[in-house]
């Protein structure tokens, strides 16, 4: 048995909806920026996995790391038996992300799991209870992520009550029509109305947000949240989960705005398709927690570290930082290019995005409102032609492209016809 359709009855029987799955058929291999099915079947994987494929499927010095450490360990429990990789990769990553402090890093296992614990530090350094978050904001699917999510449908549906001591508010973004002045008003506004900034241990942020449409922080933002943190001894945390590692044009995204984080939540790209995440920090709040307050059995697993010291490797060696910037530009090109067709002009409210962290957020062509139909017809279109897009948005009316930086030209220039056509459906 092995038909898409046969699996997809199967899969229906036997795994509830809540798992909702996009595609209709079922992986069978993959290699850098493609992807095949098992009835053969290729698609170019502008998804990545959602944002982890940055150094692309089945790199050679990926799947060389992984099968050295498979021949030595695959487990012990870093907090029972401790491996020197764990300390190598805490090192690297000290000094790759952003600030000249004093910095350490923890590792966990998911991009949820490293937000949950990233509040626990701020917490535990603080002593206070509360956490500023932003709408449209995506943080996880646990308890406290779903919390931290500012997007209802279909993360929170359902799932309350969540922690408390959590807020919200509105997150900048000029074409939704909330200026980075009425953010920061309404912020101050809840500082008055609902938490005293003294009892705030954090603010959270996605310097680009990720589902939440790909909407970059403005600069002015971001930068007067840091003041107010400053203030008001709360820490920032940036949430790179996302942004990290490549994508934006530079090593992280807070490298954009000048502003340094307290903490950094990381994942995704970072261990280049094995699951791994982490805090990183200033050394003296990362401190705060009690041994045994952090961790967990898979915590920091072997494998994927292993898999992570080569990303890394392959980030330097490929200059895939620069690469970002240069495919980013390519398809923008791409993008306006298609948008000089005014049929197709009319239905796109913005192209933005840093470096290849890019989106197309579309709109009705007559009354201007999100349109979430013509966004899954481009993506059905594109699927059908062999190309896998991602939607995202609070509206669900944006494309964003997260292709792996190591993408071939060839290929790119494949998938990038392949897009002209889908934005030109009707
Ligand atoms: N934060 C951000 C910014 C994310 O994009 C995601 C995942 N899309 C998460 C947190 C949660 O990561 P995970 O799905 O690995 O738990």
């Amino acid at each position: 048995m092995n038909s898409n359709q046969e699996w997809k009855s199967r899969k229906d029987a036997a795994t509830p909806r809540g798992v909702g799955v996009m595609c209709n058929f079922y992986a069978e291999r993959a290699e850098n920026a493609e992807l095949w099915d098992i009835e053969g079947k290729r698609y170019i994987d502008f998804a990545s996995g959602i944002a982890v494929l940055n150094t692309g499927h089945r790199h050679p010095k990926i799947v060389e790391a992984i099968k050295k450490q498979l021949d030595h360990f695959t487990h012990t429990a870093y907090q029972i038996v401790p491996y020197s990789s764990y300390v190598e990769l805490a090192e690297r990553i000290n000094q790759l992300a952003p600030g000249k402090h004093t910095k350490k890093t923890a590792f966990f296992t998911t991009g949820a799991e490293a937000v949950e614990n990233a509040i626990k530090i701020a917490r535990s350094a603080t002593k206070r209870p509360g956490v500023v978050a932003f709408s449209g904001a995506f943080h996880g699917r646990t308890s406290m992520g779903m919390a931290l999510t500012g997007k209802v449908d279909p993360y929170k549906i359902g799932f309350g009550p969540f922690p408390g001591e959590v807020y919200h508010a509105p997150f900048p973004s000029a074409v939704h029509g909330m200026s980075v002045e009425a953010a920061l008003s309404a912020l101050h506004t809840l500082f008055k109305t609902d938490i005293e900034p003294s009892k705030i241990a954090a603010i959270i942020i996605e310097p680009i947000q990720g589902e939440g449409g790909f909407c970059v922080t403005p600069v002015a933002f971001m930068q007067a949240l840091r003041t107010i943190c400053d203030q008001h001894g709360i820490l920032l945390i940036a949430d790179e989960i996302q942004t990290g590692f490549a994508r934006t044009g530079k090593m992280f995204a807070m490298e954009h705005f000048g502003v340094v984080p307290d903490l950094m939540t990381i994942a995704k790209s970072l261990a280049g398709g094995m699951p791994l995440s982490g805090v990183v920090g200033r050394a003296e709040i990362m401190d705060a927690p009690n041994p045994g307050g952090l961790g967990g059995t898979y915590a920091g697993n072997a494998l994927a570290v292993a898999s992570a010291l080569a990303v890394l490797d392959i980030i330097a060696d490929e200059k895939l930082v620069e690469r970002a910037n240069v495919m980013g530009q390519r398809l923008t090109r791409q993008l306006n290019d298609t948008m000089k067709d005014a049929k197709v002009n009319d239905r796109v409210s913005e192209v933005r995005g840093l470096g290849s962290m890019i989106a197309i957020e579309f709109k009705h062509p007559v009354t201007g409102v999100p349109d979430p139909e013509f966004t899954k017809k481009v993506q059905a279109y594109a699927l059908d032609k062999g190309l896998l897009l991602l939607t995202c948005g609070v509206y669900g009316n944006v494309i964003r492209f997260l292709f792996p930086l190591t993408i071939t030209d060839a290929v790119m220039t494949e998938a990038l016809a392949i897009l002209d056509a889908a934005l030109r459906v009707n």
